[in-house]
């Protein structure tokens, strides 16, 4: 297995070097993910890859996935990699643990081929990190819903072909009791997308906000059971979580082997900045302090595959390791001086990609509060 994984992780960075790396820069100086690439992703078997066979995946196992998640992050593109994680790891296990037969039949295929992108609409301009907030409504029409609301920072909202809205369908009761999921397609009457929202990093990423109007969806569109939403989120936040904190690692890993790299060219006092303690004693906390959260996040990984991973370890998963990036990124773009403010050090853009991780998925106060409820409640 170890050969196999090995292999495919050459095969990945092999598909980077090609297919990415040469254009990257072009794609975020024009905030723009090309539309074809998705298609290019699924011919290679890059999307869904841990998805069974019948659904035209590789039936391969979790680690295959954050094969994928790791290689791009370390390679610093995540304007690719944070999409492809919404849309394989995300969106497309969302369907697989929670949809009817029929759904999976309808959607996963075309989304491992990249034919349908995938999205996930819970935000909305009043409600973040307060899920239970949430506005958009979808009112029961006979063998329909209506769906109506707008939700904003969605990531793949400018190319998605399905999107899973969070919307409420009792507003009696709590949120927790009166919300659903519904698999929305995005060509349907009353949907638009918004504009795309231009943010101080990951440019080539879309980031858009949505609109629903009148939206008809048939019945069969819920995601799991009517007013049962917060449960089908809860149960699939770990995985996102996880997949979160092994990129923030793997991101880490990266920028450090770059820092490196420069510390040992560039030149001040008529030594190279290696050879300054300072220098030393900063790469040396770095490398400890990125050694340390793979322990941890290798441990989650193999309880997730056990189906053991808790919601506060999860937790705990996400705001350690984005934490440390945070840290380590700082650390790496001090060592670059004013080289590494300018955009065409990878270093700069490493720095403004890694501030959202503490944001997105849950922010790190929010995973704090998750962990503190399971040891005082
Ligand atoms: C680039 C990007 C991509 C994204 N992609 C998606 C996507 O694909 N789908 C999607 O649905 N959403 C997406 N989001 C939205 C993201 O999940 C939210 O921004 C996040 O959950 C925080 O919500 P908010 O922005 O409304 O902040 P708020 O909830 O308003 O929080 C503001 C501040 O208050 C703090 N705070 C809030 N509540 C508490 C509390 N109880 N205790 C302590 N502090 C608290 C927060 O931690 C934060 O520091 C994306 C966001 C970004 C920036």
């Amino acid at each position: 297995m170890n050969e196999e994984l090995a292999l495919f992780r050459d095969n990945v960075r092999r598909f980077i070097a090609a297919e990415i790396a040469p254009y990257y820069e072009q794609w975020e100086n024009a905030g723009i993910f090309p539309r074809g690439l998705w298609n290019k992703l699924g011919e290679q078997g890059l999307l869904g890859v841990d998805l069974p066979e019948t659904y035209g995946g590789s039936a391969a196992d979790f680690r295959f996935a954050m094969i994928i998640v790791e290689e791009f992050s370390r390679a610093n593109f995540g304007s690719i990699g944070g999409p492809m994680t919404v849309h394989s790891d995300i969106v497309a296990h969302y369907i697989l643990n929670n949809g009817s037969e029929e759904q999976k039949q309808r959607y996963l295929p075309e989304m491992v081929a990249g034919a349908c992108v995938g999205a996930v609409a819970m935000t909305e301009p009043g409600a973040g990190s307060d899920l239970q907030a949430v506005r958009t409504t979808a009112r029961r029409d006979g063998d329909h819903y209506i769906i109506n609301g707008s939700k904003t920072f969605i990531t793949n909202g400018q190319h998605c072909d399905m999107v899973i809205v969070v919307a409420r369908t009792n507003m009696e009761v709590a949120g927790s009791r009166g919300t659903s999921l519904f698999l929305v397609d995005t060509n349907l009457p009353g949907f638009q997308r918004g504009r795309n929202l231009e943010k101080i990093g990951l440019h080539a990423a879309g980031t858009s906000e949505l609109f629903f109007e009148d939206v008809r969806v048939p019945a069969s569109a819920i995601l799991g059971e009517p007013d049962r939403g917060f449960a089908v989120l809860m149960g699939e936040l770990q995985r996102e979580r996880l997949s979160l904190a092994i990129g923030a690692v793997a991101a880490a890993e990266g920028v450090l082997a770059e820092t490196v790299g420069y510390v040992k060219e560039r030149k001040a006092f008529g030594a190279p900045l290696a050879a300054l303690q300072n220098t030393r004693f900063k790469l040396a906390e770095a490398a400890t302090d990125i050694r340390v959260h793979r322990a941890f996040v290798d441990e989650c990984k193999t309880l997730l595959m056990n189906a053991e991973l808790d919601v506060a370890t999860a937790s705990m998963a996400k705001v350690a390791t984005t934490e440390m990036q945070g840290r380590v990124v700082d650390t790496c773009l001090q060592l670059f001086g004013g080289y590494g403010y300018m955009r065409e050090y990878g270093v700069s853009r490493a720095f403004v990609d890694a501030r959202v991780q503490r944001i997105y998925g849950g922010t790190s106060e929010i995973m704090k509060e998750l962990i503190s409820r399971s040891l005082l409640d």
